[in-house]
């Protein structure tokens, strides 16, 4: 077997694989962005939105993957006469103190290692050192495959009054996110993750609070004026139409699997996915016991690198998975199963592991790893 894009096993930590009703969707000739048909169809993702954050709020869509949403927010809501807070543990929290330091001179940077958890006793104490405007965290860590348990973080940050702005990437319809009962301010979802629309746009959640606290950011990405837009079911400036037309469509699909069910679908197949990596006789990466969801992170076996797995799962077996980042490239792969990824995508997946480890000799017992995941489907 050949790697072929149509028809590979995708389970890279996003984008994910998209549904075909998501891809016909797009197929539409062009809409006058301006035009009644179109702002029918942004009335409707406004309704379905809730749907995917769990929550009401004041929610939007930006043209722009993830980091367009990020920016956007912490632009607009870093305070610039007091301190912010960035917490990370991984590429993607050594992002947020990039994006940050842009919008603010006056950051603190509190990190774990990668792989390990942000501690919620660390974050109150330097919250208690005052003047603590805003706190910014990235909730899973993709890049570790690790999700940061917010609920005492978030509690820590409520007392003290600040901002609450999360990175929700990689967390949003994948594992459980409480908007409300965690006091979560700003919460950015990227198109391209846990609701299996294409990659491109960025989904955000603004509590009350923000939306009092905005100040101008971006001018492009520009919160308040595309809040403002919206109440027309209009955007600011010319939307990425296809991407509205797949996203209300995936918006959709989610509210027919709701969203409890693909929450429950997902962490199965997390568990499945770490039950498996044990009887490869491979090990996780993060700290088990903060082990993400959605994505799972595995340290590649001694002696073997990319191009021993990785790149033998793409050619021989038509199967994608990906490599680390940073500091990881060639140290790990990462296993994403969010979205729509679904059990013939993880059992064709380790059985291949298998049989490349079998093949390498490194197999502790044939045919356990695929039993791990048979024994866990519903
Ligand atoms: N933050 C997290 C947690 C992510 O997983 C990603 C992408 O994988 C990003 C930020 C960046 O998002 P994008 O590549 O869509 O801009």
């Amino acid at each position: 077997m050949t790697f072929d894009p149509e028809t590979t096993t995708f389970l890279i930590a996003g984008p994910v694989r998209i549904h075909p009703r998501v891809l016909r969707a797009m197929s539409m000739p062009s809409l006058n962005h301006r035009g009644d048909y179109f702002h029918g169809i942004v009335a409707e993702i406004r309704e379905l939105l809730p749907v995917l954050f769990g929550a009401k709020g004041h929610q939007l869509v930006l043209s722009g993957s993830g980091t367009a949403g990020l920016e956007a927010v912490y632009s607009a809501l870093v305070p610039r006469d007091r301190r912010t807070l960035v917490l990370s543990n991984g590429n993607f929290g050594e992002r947020t103190d990039q994006i940050v330091r842009r919008y603010s001179s006056r950051v603190t940077t509190l990190t774990a290692p990668w792989g390990q958890p942000l501690g919620a006793d660390a974050v109150a104490t330097e919250l208690a050192a005052g003047d603590v405007g805003a706190v910014c965290v990235v909730h899973n860590e993709t890049s570790v495959g690790l999700a940061n348990d917010l609920a005492p973080i978030a509690a820590a940050v409520r007392r003290s009054g600040a901002l609450f702005l999360v990175d929700g990437i990689s967390a949003v319809a994948g594992i459980p996110v409480d908007l409300d009962g965690w006091g979560i301010d700003a919460i950015v979802a990227g198109s391209q993750k846990g609701l299996a629309a294409p990659a491109g746009l960025a989904l955000v959640h603004l509590s009350d609070r923000a939306v009092a606290a905005l100040h101008p950011g971006t001018f492009y990405l520009d919160l308040a004026a595309h809040l403002k837009s919206l109440e027309k079911n209009d955007t600011p400036w010319t939307p990425a139409v296809p991407l509205f037309l797949a996203l209300r469509e995936a918006l959709v699909l989610l509210r027919e699997e709701g969203l409890a069910r693909r929450l429950e679908r997902t962490h199965r197949l997390a568990d499945a996915t770490r039950s498996a990596v044990d009887a490869l006789g491979l090990s996780l990466f993060p700290d088990r016991a903060h082990a993400s969801d959605t994505v799972t992170a595995v340290r590649n076996p001694d002696g073997m690198g990319d191009p021993e797995l990785r790149k033998v799962l793409e050619r021989e077996y038509n199967v994608l998975v990906q490599g680390g980042q940073g500091a990881l490239t060639g140290k790990i792969f990462r296993i994403g199963h969010m979205g729509i990824a679904d059990w013939p995508d993880l059992l064709v997946t380790v059985a291949a592991l298998e049989r490349i480890l079998g093949k390498a000799g490194r197999l502790p017992a044939p045919g356990a790893a695929l039993r791990a995941v048979v024994d866990r489907m519903p």
